[in-house]
């Protein structure tokens, strides 16, 4: 709805919720039911323009934000809106322009192996490379990157610079990449993926995928076949932020996953006596289900201790380094110093 300047003040709500009301009642069309929604942005005139079109353009801004929300609702247009629209847009624009020239690559932490004191692969973390605004972490650019519909760009990007970074590597490291939720409906995900690693002659032994559990959620039966498919050539399946999901148990006897990944929130509370249990019941079903457990979020010698005791095989933190770039990680292995328990502590 757009434009009030002759209503009183809760007619434009009165409006939209009867609009919304009469949309969504079902519509019988050749036999078949259909039903429809509506979601509506508010703008008022003159408070939030005195023209059709500044009016209607305010109205559209309401009316993304409320989608954003919850689609379905109406919304009335705030200047604050216009201004979260704006950056967006310049977000999307320099995202695109920054996935295109390789400004995001990945950054590699370390995967200890807490039997052998080593390390065991790296995980690739992506990192934006602003050139005003610094080194922009995932959490920031993956949901826009989703929404923009570039996910597989980026996975590709990330693998195929991994694949480079991971020559210089011993050949029994692993390289562990992540993938986004949506990309386990994507039917020729596994394909993907191994044409990359074909591309660049990298075993598909050494690579481990790892999924969230959300990823899972939404269709077990679509995820398995990605699994089997990723499996049958040989790549490793990882799931991620054990514990951290609804039903992880389920999952695990209904996918067959290579290895599990302890949230790092039990992990940084191991100092309590039930995180302990937990982490220590963890690792017991890692074993008995033959996957090894990786623990996520170390930070201190203390906790990597126990959680040696509680048999758990594999950590990550940055008691053993953070994320850094290749080069780091390459002039690591050419000082042959493999059994460094450290990368870099911080950063
Ligand atoms: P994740 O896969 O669970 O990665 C672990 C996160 O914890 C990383 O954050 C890592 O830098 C951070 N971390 C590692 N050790 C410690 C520690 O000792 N203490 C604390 N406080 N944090 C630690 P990061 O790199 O910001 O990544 C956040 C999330 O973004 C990742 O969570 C992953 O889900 C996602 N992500 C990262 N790279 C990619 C990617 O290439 N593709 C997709 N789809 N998602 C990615
Ligand atoms: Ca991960
Ligand atoms: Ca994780």
């Amino acid at each position: 709805m757009r434009g009030a300047c002759e209503l009183d003040g809760d007619a434009p709500t009165r409006i939209a919720s009867s609009l919304q009301r009469r949309l969504s009642e079902p519509l019988k069309t050749n036999g078949v039911t259909v039903e429809v929604g509506a979601t509506i942005g508010i703008a008022l005139c003159p408070s939030d323009g005195t023209d059709s079109e500044t009016l209607l353009r305010c109205a559209d801004v309401a009316m993304y934000e409320a989608k954003r929300h919850r689609r379905g609702t109406f919304r009335f247009f705030h200047a604050e809106m216009d201004s979260r629209l704006r950056e967006r847009a310049d977000l999307e624009v320099e995202l695109r322009g920054a996935i295109a020239d390789g400004h995001v690559l990945p950054y590699f932490q370390p995967v200890m192996s807490l039997c052998r004191s080593r390390i065991a692969g790296f995980e690739a973390l992506a990192r934006w490379e602003h050139p005003t605004r610094g080194l922009i972490p995932p959490d920031v650019f993956i949901p826009v990157v989703e929404d923009l519909g570039l996910i597989w760009q980026l996975t590709e990007n990330i693998l195929r610079a991994s694949c480079i970074a991971a020559r210089d590597w011993p050949a029994d490291v692993t390289l562990s990449i992540n993938i986004a939720p949506v990309q386990l409906k994507d039917d020729w995900l596994a394909a993907r993926i191994l044409a990359v690693l074909t591309e660049y002659n990298f075993p598909p032994s050494r690579l481990i995928v790892e999924v969230t559990e959300n990823a899972i959620i939404d269709d077990i039966d679509e995820a398995a076949e990605v699994f089997a498919s990723l499996q049958n050539a040989g790549i490793r399946i990882a799931l991620d932020d054990f514990g951290k999901g609804y039903s992880s148990l389920s999952h695990l006897r209904q996918l067959r996953f290579n290895h599990l990944k302890i949230d790092s929130s039990f992990v940084r509370s191991m100092d309590s006596a039930e995180s302990q249990k937990i982490v220590s019941a963890v690792s017991g079903l890692g074993k008995a289900l033959g996957m090894p457990v990786t623990a996520e979020g170390v930070e201190t010698i203390d906790v990597a201790d126990a959680l040696r005791a509680l048999g758990c095989e594999q950590a990550q933190g940055y008691l053993f380094g953070a994320a850094v770039p290749a080069e780091e990680i390459r002039r690591l292995f050419s000082g042959s110093a493999r059994k460094l328990t450290s990368v870099r502590k911080t950063g």
